[in-house]
């Protein structure tokens, strides 16, 4: 059993699915399903005996300690955050409360179930914080890609905040000897993704004729990972990453903004053609994000040397699969575009 934090969210239901599929060891899901929490991602474990959702926050200890009590498990993977740094600049309170308390608290309770199993159980117990490569700042355009040993350089509220959350996660091995391990990953996209990122929200607005806003001069580079990678990634760095150590994660896909995005109308133009011409003339320029980070590139080559981990898609496989995804799911895409997805969870947990 492990108990898995954002298993409703874009990233931990991946997980999820990804886990129950590869590892089949049953899954206690914490989620306080905030907008980005969506059951919809879930739906064919309805009946699956092996998922456990509770809806709750990562905050409440007595709720956590609970949890913990009930049902022992021998791993926590930590996904929930706040995650998107628009939201986080417009308010970073949620960001501080959720990505920061709400990990501290995560491993003050992790601490102390932890110091009271059996040695053996103990020694095989895991912590393992998922995070971002935004805490090391941004790159120039010649600099080599982040290495674990790079400075922390954060310039967001989010990635602040996640930077943070780094930092106890650290601490709480080097004080405590709690078994943690935290992997840095870069931009994912793929299945479930919420409509408010990059990837998704072109796929979404390009279907329907809306404008395809690009930050800028669209020349900001992300690292680009297909999400299931990040899935394999973090199975392997929790099956055999060493306590205390951090691990990069990141796909080789260094892209602009604009680059993806012309790559999304392209993909669209041959696989749902729009008699108005190409989606590309959708593309407007809006006025860029306060203190938008220039680049960032990860070097996962640790991982690679140590854990044997590549990523199993490229770019043009993954984004392909991703498009192709976006087509056949047009319920999903409503549901979140109208906001059905949160009617749905009413009825379903309605006072829960
Ligand atoms: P997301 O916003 O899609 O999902 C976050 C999930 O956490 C949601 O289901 C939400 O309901 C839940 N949540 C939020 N606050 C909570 C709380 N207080 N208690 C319990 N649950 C709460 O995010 P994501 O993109 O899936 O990211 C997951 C993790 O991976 C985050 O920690 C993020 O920092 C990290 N990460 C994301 C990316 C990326 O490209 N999306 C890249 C690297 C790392």
């Amino acid at each position: 059993m492990i108990l898995v934090t954002g298993g409703a969210g874009f990233i931990g239901s991946n997980f999820v699915l990804d886990w129950l599929e590869q590892v089949g060891e049953s899954v206690v899901n914490l989620d306080a399903l905030t907008y980005a929490g969506n059951l919809r991602n879930l739906d064919v474990l309805q009946h699956d005996a092996r998922h456990h959702f509770v809806r709750g926050d990562i905050g409440d200890r007595a709720l956590v300690d609970r949890l913990l009590a009930e049902h022992r498990p021998r791993a926590i993977v930590h996904f929930a955050a706040e995650s998107h740094v628009d939201r986080s600049i417009h308010g970073p309170a949620a960001f501080v409360r959720t990505n920061v308390e709400g990990t501290f608290t995560l491993l003050e309770a992790a601490r102390a179930y932890w110091s009271e199993l059996p040695e053996e159980q103990r020694a095989a117990f895991r912590f393992h914080h998922v995070s971002t490569d935004e805490v090391y700042g941004s790159l120039g355009p010649t600099d080599p890609p982040f290495t674990e040993t790079h400075p922390y350089q954060p310039n967001s509220p989010y990635s602040a905040s996640k930077a943070a959350s780094d930092h106890l996660v650290r601490a709480w091995f080097h004080t405590y000897g709690l078994p943690a391990l935290t992997t840095n990953c870069s931009n994912n996209y793929g299945p479930y993704h919420f409509p408010e990122k990059l990837i998704p929200l072109m796929i979404v607005n390009a279907l329907s004729g809306k404008p395809l806003p690009v930050y800028g001069d669209g020349q900001n580079v992300r690292d680009w990972l297909y999400v299931k990678d990040h899935c394999a990634a973090v199975r392997v760095v929790l099956a055999h990453g060493r306590p205390g150590e951090t691990y990069n994660i990141g796909g080789w896909n260094e892209k602009t903004n604009l680059e993806i995005v012309h790559t999304v109308c392209a993909l669209l133009d041959e696989l749902r053609p729009d008699p108005a011409g190409s989606h590309a003339r959708l593309i407007t320029f809006v006025q860029d994000r306060p203190g938008h980070d220039r680049r960032y590139a990860i070097d996962a080559r640790k991982l690679e040397r140590e854990l044997g981990w590549r990523p199993a898609d490229t770019f043009d496989t993954g984004i392909r699969k991703t498009v192709q995804w976006y087509l056949d799911h047009p319920q999903w895409v409503a549901e979140v575009q109208s906001g059905a997805y949160r009617d749905w969870l009413a009825t379903h947990y309605a006072g829960g």
